[in-house]
């Protein structure tokens, strides 16, 4: 009897439910870079299929904005991909000044990690090493075995924050000069992937150089004129359409920036996302696999163009068509109850600050009054060196310095009369005075990004459209700052498990993880970000 009843039991075990769910056997995260939550309705009428589809049958967060203060293109990758705040995954900013190195390091610098190249030579060395949170696609390779990870982009940090610590095909192109090529590193490769070689092999991104990038639509559709205020384009462009992909002295380093700087290369990453899926077959084997691609492109031309230009509108009509081309390639090839996708992006950006009454702030001016001001009261600091060792939103002392100053508060207020005193710079935060339950938002939103020894002892906070940079920086576009032109992205939920409709609830970037790690049922036991279940279904 008993043995029968064993039986049953192990039948009943085995049997599937008669109304299970489709398993998800893909989780999609695409990013673009430098895309603020307004251009989805101000650019609207470029949609055809893209952005139309999703947000149409997708879950739109109305109001979902990055909590913390620096906003750019590390922090925001790292939010999205381990659901933690930059005071946790401590990717605080694209650069910040090493102690141990003495020097301005990139977030993803690791010596031990030598990029493996698929073109030329390169000396850098990159990987996840300095993250403290697992990203998603570290917990589905480490909670689902076999799990397969692709990712993208046209950064490293963007790349490396989708994947994490590990991975099948990490793939970035590194810029620098004499290479600009694509590759990986050791981190997550021995040597060169070999579907990824074919796919460079067989459409060379070179075939671009010396095309012309033209108007996707026709010229009266455009929302801005072309050779707007403000605009730095690249050399040897003008603000005038068309842009051809060729350098002035027709070097390639000149043709590689620009190609990078251009739509071309989106339209790039999208075809090689579908390679690539086709290679490693996807969500289409018994797994949960995870495909991240970051398109670069509205970044590396909305610094030069602002987002008030003919440029970034041409930019984010071909994002439609790159979305569209790839939400048509996983439906065919995946089916859309089984794949679910999330978009977002990294910051937003900043209006051209003359034409909002706006300045620039240059960071080396804030430095120099702060050492000047060092100066006078401690006396020259000895040696070859100076009080203050990097400058740029984050004031990084010498060692033993901070200490020095808040012990005398005559001088700690020096420091916030003079530096407040150079327009455009609204106030100076102590990384001793931050809580996450301060009543004042941006006290708040400046302890989410406070890490010791990689943010700021003080952070210098500007007013709304004068952005802080280089003295001379010259880009038209700049981002972040803690205000909603940088924070307020899109978060879009699609396909398998999501509930379509707008949802007018509070959410941040950092939903995304753990939303995503719920409908593939994994655990993501550190996120912060909270499950947006009201999308689920
Ligand atoms: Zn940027």
């Amino acid at each position: 009897m008993l043995r029968l009843l064993a039986a049953i039991v192990a039948v009943l075990l085995l049997a599937p439910a008669p109304d299970a769910q489709q398993p998800t056997r893909l989780v999609v995260i695409v990013v673009l870079d430098q895309f603020r939550a307004d251009y989805l309705t101000t650019f609207a009428s470029h949609w055809r299929a893209g952005f139309k589809t999703l947000l149409a049958d997708g879950a739109v967060f109305t109001r979902a904005q990055y909590p913390y203060l620096h906003t750019d293109t590390c922090a925001g990758h790292f939010t999205i991909a381990t659901g933690t705040f930059p005071r946790t995954h401590g990717m605080v900013a694209d650069n910040w000044w090493d102690t141990g190195a003495r020097r301005l390091i990139e977030c993803t610098d690791d010596d031990q990690s030598p990029v493996v190249t698929y073109g030329r030579a390169s000396k850098l060395g990159k990987s996840a090493r300095n993250s403290m949170a697992p990203s998603l696609a570290d917990e589905l390779r480490g909670q689902r075995p076999g799990a397969r990870v692709v990712t993208l982009s046209m950064k490293a940090r963007s790349a490396i924050g989708l994947a994490g610590r590990g991975g099948d095909a990490v793939t970035w192109f590194e810029e620098g000069v004499g290479v600009g090529s694509f590759v990986t590193s050791r981190a997550f490769a021995a040597d060169q992937v070999p579907a990824v070689r074919t796919f460079l092999t067989r459409d060379s991104f070179e075939s671009d150089f010396g095309k012309f990038w033209m108007l996707r639509d026709a010229k009266d559709t455009y929302r801005y004129p072309d050779a707007g205020i403000g605009e730095r384009p690249r050399q040897p462009w003008t603000g005038l359409f068309p842009h051809e992909i060729r350098g002035t002295t027709g070097s390639r380093d000149d043709a590689v920036g620009l190609w990078r700087a251009s739509p071309f290369g989106d339209a790039y990453l999208g075809r090689m996302a579908a390679d690539l899926s086709d290679a490693f077959q996807l969500g289409r084997r018994d797994a949960t696999d995870f495909l991240g691609v970051s398109f670069s492109a509205s970044d590396t031309v909305g610094h030069p163009f602002g987002p008030a230009s003919r440029e970034i509108e041409d930019t984010v009509a071909r994002q439609d068509d790159v979305l569209a081309g790839l939400i048509k390639y996983l439906d065919d090839t995946v089916g859309r109850e089984r794949y679910v996708l999330a978009l977002s992006a990294d910051h937003g950006v900043a209006d051209v600050p003359v034409t909002r009454n706006g300045g620039r702030v240059a960071q080396e001016d804030v430095r120099e009054r702060i050492e000047d001001i060092l100066t006078t009261r401690f006396g020259p600091p000895t040696g070859n060196t100076r009080y203050v060792i990097s400058g740029t939103d984050f004031i990084r002392f010498a060692p033993g310095m901070f200490d020095r100053i808040r012990s005398d508060a005559s001088v700690m207020t020096a420091i916030e009369r003079g530096v407040t005193a150079i327009p455009g710079v609204e106030r100076v935060l102590r990384k001793d005075q931050l809580s996450e339950r301060s009543t004042d938002p941006i006290v708040r939103a400046a302890a989410l990004t406070n890490f010791e020894g990689r943010s700021g002892d003080l952070i210098i906070v500007t007013k709304p459209n004068w952005p802080l940079g280089g003295r001379v920086a010259a880009e038209a576009g700049s981002h972040g700052a803690p205000y909603d032109y940088d924070q307020r992205v899109p978060v879009i939920l699609f396909g398998a498990g999501i509930k379509p409709g707008r949802y007018d609830r509070a959410a941040t970037p950092a939903d995304i993880a753990p939303t995503l790690a719920r409908v593939a049922g994994i655990q993501m036991p550190k996120a912060e970000g909270r499950v947006l279940s009201e999308a689920l279904r």
